[in-house]
């Protein structure tokens, strides 16, 4: 294993000849660092015509948004990469390629996807991509279920959640989703005309008790090895393509908080359209995440309730009707993750484009109010909303 050090530009350039395995290696040239994530560096490559050939992705081992003095794990390079991998295996089509990892170096080589846009940035300029929430829910389905005990052997299960143990990833998320926003921390961060609400959220004892389930049973719910931070920024689309990356966050965990994520980031473009866009263009954009919504959700419990019917290994989960007892489960999870997304990217550490992004203060505090209220809503009313027709209803009605 090699010894830990921060790769320079021409360190990466030199190290993808080396381990990409190109047959044409010698043409790269130049690197280009375009990270704008909140943790690691991460390189294109490019060669004499400028074309980025791969991507090469290293944590630092801090965070990079802080700085040095918040540490952070490496292990987290080996746990995407390796996540990635196993995801790659059930759903190769909607998983970016990982070409070549090393541990030791925290590093990463991976297909380059620049020829596809990030779904976040799409979403923002109103763009509609009708193939990308069916292709998501494709992938959910595909990777949870594999490295779920309806298909896993019980003891390669069992390894499986040790080798992903990703204790301090996991407690970021621990801190920033359930924790910090419910009472006062320094990492929280919103304005002013927020103050209110946010004193009404951090006083709601109901609120805080259906918070606390769901950091629960984050922390004790196994089942299935997530990709941990699937939000629009960690997917690339194009018209007939996507593609999911960034999988640090990795770990054995409840099916509902990857799904609630990925709803909950639809969510929040749906909040912030109508501060992003004209009138016409934000109704239609609606439309849109409202049928996104519906149709992810439709595309995962259609291929899981398949998949289980025609691969359950477990006898006793291979019982009729049990696949559909657990998706009903998995949805009611999803609707209160997908709660405390929208409340943590509003008042959190973590913001996101679709909220900070509206220049007029008044339409940004009412966009930012909106989720604030639909967050609340689907926590407090997660058990009561039986389908994707009735989280419609709610969402029209205002939150
Ligand atoms: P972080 O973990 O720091 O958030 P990401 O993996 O999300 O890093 O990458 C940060 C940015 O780098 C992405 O938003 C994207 O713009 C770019 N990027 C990452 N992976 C690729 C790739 N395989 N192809 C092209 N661009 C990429
Ligand atoms: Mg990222
Ligand atoms: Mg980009
Ligand atoms: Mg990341």
């Amino acid at each position: 294993m090699s010894a830990y050090r921060t790769l320079t530009a021409a360190d990466a350039v030199d190290y993808a000849r080396r381990y990409a395995g190109l047959s044409d290696a010698e043409t790269l040239i130049n690197a280009e660092e375009v990270g704008d994530g909140n943790l690691n560096l991460v390189f294109k490559i490019l060669d004499g015509q400028g074309v980025s050939r791969v991507v090469v992705k290293q944590a630092l081992p801090y965070v990079r948004c802080v700085g040095e003095s918040w540490p952070l794990t490496l292990d987290r390079a080996r746990i995407e990469a390796e996540t990635l991998l196993a995801h790659g295996r059930y759903c190769p089509q909607h998983t970016v390629r990982v070409l070549h990892h090393n541990a030791g170096l925290a590093v990463m080589i991976q297909e380059d996807l620049s020829s596809m846009a990030i779904w976040r940035r799409e979403l923002a300029y109103g763009r509609y991509y009708p193939q990308a929430a069916r292709q998501l829910g494709e992938y959910l389905a595909r990777t949870l279920f594999h490295t779920s005990d309806f298909y896993q052997h019980p003891h390669e299960k069992k390894a499986e959640v040790g080798r992903f143990s990703n204790p301090e990833m996991c407690q970021i998320t621990e801190d920033l989703f359930f924790t910090d926003p419910y009472g006062s921390h320094d990492r929280n961060s919103y304005e002013p005309a927020l103050d209110e609400a946010v004193a009404s959220l951090q006083s709601d004892s109901d609120l805080k008790l259906a918070v606390a389930a769901l950091k629960h049973r984050f922390l004790t719910k196994a089942e299935a090895l997530l990709h941990g931070d699937i939000h629009t920024g960690s997917i690339f689309v194009a018209e007939d393509r996507l593609k999911v990356i960034d999988a640090e966050f990795g770990y054995y965990g409840p099916i509902g908080f990857d799904i609630g994520t990925a709803i909950g980031n639809l969510l929040l473009n749906y909040c912030g359209l109508p501060g992003l866009l004209g009138p016409p263009e934000a109704a239609t954009g609606r439309e849109q995440r409202l049928q996104d919504i519906g149709e992810l959700w439709q595309a995962f419990a259609g291929r899981f309730r398949t998949l289980a019917a025609e691969n359950t290994r477990d006898p006793a989960l291979a019982e009729s009707g049990y696949a559909g007892y657990f998706l009903r489960q998995v949805w009611t999870d999803a609707l209160g993750y997908c709660g405390t997304e929208l409340i943590r990217r509003t008042i959190g550490l973590a913001h996101v484009a679709d909220l900070d992004t509206v220049t007029d203060a008044a339409m940004r505090h009412k966009c930012q109010h909106h989720a604030l209220k639909l967050g609340k809503m689907l926590i407090m009313s997660a058990p009561h909303i039986d389908d994707a027709a009735a989280l419609m209803a709610c969402i029209r009605q205002g939150g």
